[in-house]
């Protein structure tokens, strides 16, 4: 086992993982936490839960397959496990005329890259990838690394530098959805980073485009002037207004075991990266990224997303432990910040 950083020494919850640095958070007298706590009666109903979900994404897909002009759906697709195996269910099970899309953000790690290539052939998917210039995305990137920017919700979650990238990715593969007349946009969410009632939703224009103007606003006016490209066009919401597909995200309600999922994806022919952090298998800015919201907020970003697996039984907590407690390569935090200049 790799040593634990400092952060070990904070009071854990003895059901998940969280720790006493989380906002808000409270310990009854045997140390279960108060996320675990609310979260009870959400766990029990899951298995019945899931069930429902299959069955209404089948209805879904059944009754949009083979009408769209090109692709029944357009898959968020940054080459890590997740939304690789997610790629694979959706051709697998349901056979869909599907695009992956990826965004570069400057770090997508070379290994991932392969992954890639080599998945969205072997699955006889078409792939689009999309890589702003360098010099903007460096800006986004050294100012999210130094302030938190966005609301205080989303840092519970998730660090700036990441909700940055995924607020981008959202709002790109909707876009190209709506140019492309694509009726699903699916994500390769896992369990714990979204909740299983938000699994299959219908996007409402109105509600997006609210959304993208609070993310807009979040960025100092002159790095907002150079990513207007980066965000879906006002006119958009009117002219597209009928062609808002269904966000899904089948990994919430799909049987989810990481091993198993790791070994599927090798009989294809994904191989794990070596170059990544114990969170990502694909990025490699997210070590850094962490690094850095730890020190301001001394809880790592992805801890609510490892407890919510835990507490649900898709992870076991030794390994939940690890993936977030253990020091991680000081090279990859170095080779990020030297990248980014800072
Ligand atoms: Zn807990």
């Amino acid at each position: 086992m790799s040593s634990l950083n400092s952060n070990i020494d904070l009071k854990l919850c003895t059901r998940c993982i969280l720790p006493e640095s989380i906002p808000g958070i409270k310990f009854d007298e045997s140390g279960v936490c108060s996320y675990c706590h609310r979260e009870e009666s959400a766990v029990a109903k899951a298995p019945e839960k899931r069930e429902e979900y299959r069955d209404k994404l089948d209805q879904l897909i059944g009754q949009v397959k083979g009408k769209a002009p090109l692709y029944d759906a357009i898959m968020a697709y940054s080459g890590g496990k997740d939304s690789t195996y997610t790629l694979k269910v959706l051709r697998a099970r349901y056979d869909m005329r599907l695009v992956a899309f990826t965004f570069d953000n400057h770090f997508l790690s070379p290994a991932a890259m392969e992954n890639i290539k080599k998945i969205t052939d072997r699955l006889n998917v078409d792939h689009v990838l999309f890589r702003p210039s360098w010099p903007v995305l460096k800006e986004v990137f050294s100012r999210t690394a130094q302030e938190d920017i966005f609301p205080v919700p989303t840092l519970l979650r998730a660090s700036a530098i990441c909700t940055a990238c995924i607020g981008f990715v959202k709002g790109l593969v909707l876009k190209a959805a709506l140019e492309m007349d694509i009726p699903l946009v699916a994500f390769g969410w896992s369990p714990g980073q979204a909740p299983i009632q938000s699994a299959i939703m219908k996007t409402n224009p109105a509600l997006i485009r609210q959304n993208q103007q609070v993310f807009k606003k979040s960025f100092p006016q002159e790095i907002g002037k150079k990513i207007e490209s980066l965000f879906i066009p006002d006119r958009y919401f009117d002219e597209y207004a009928d062609r808002f597909p269904h966000n899904v995200h089948p990994l919430a309600f799909f049987d989810y075991d990481e091993r198993l999922i790791v070994k599927d994806l090798e009989e294809l022919g994904w191989q794990h990266p070596k170059d990544t952090d114990t969170n990502s298998t694909n990025c490699l800015l997210n070590a850094f990224a962490n690094r850095m919201h730890l020190n301001r907020h001394r809880f790592h970003p992805y801890v609510l997303e490892i407890a919510s697996m835990v507490r649900q039984g898709v992870m076991g907590r030794e390994e939940g432990i690890e993936k977030i407690y253990a020091e991680q390569d000081p090279k990859m935090v170095e080779y990020a910040k030297k990248r980014l200049e800072l």
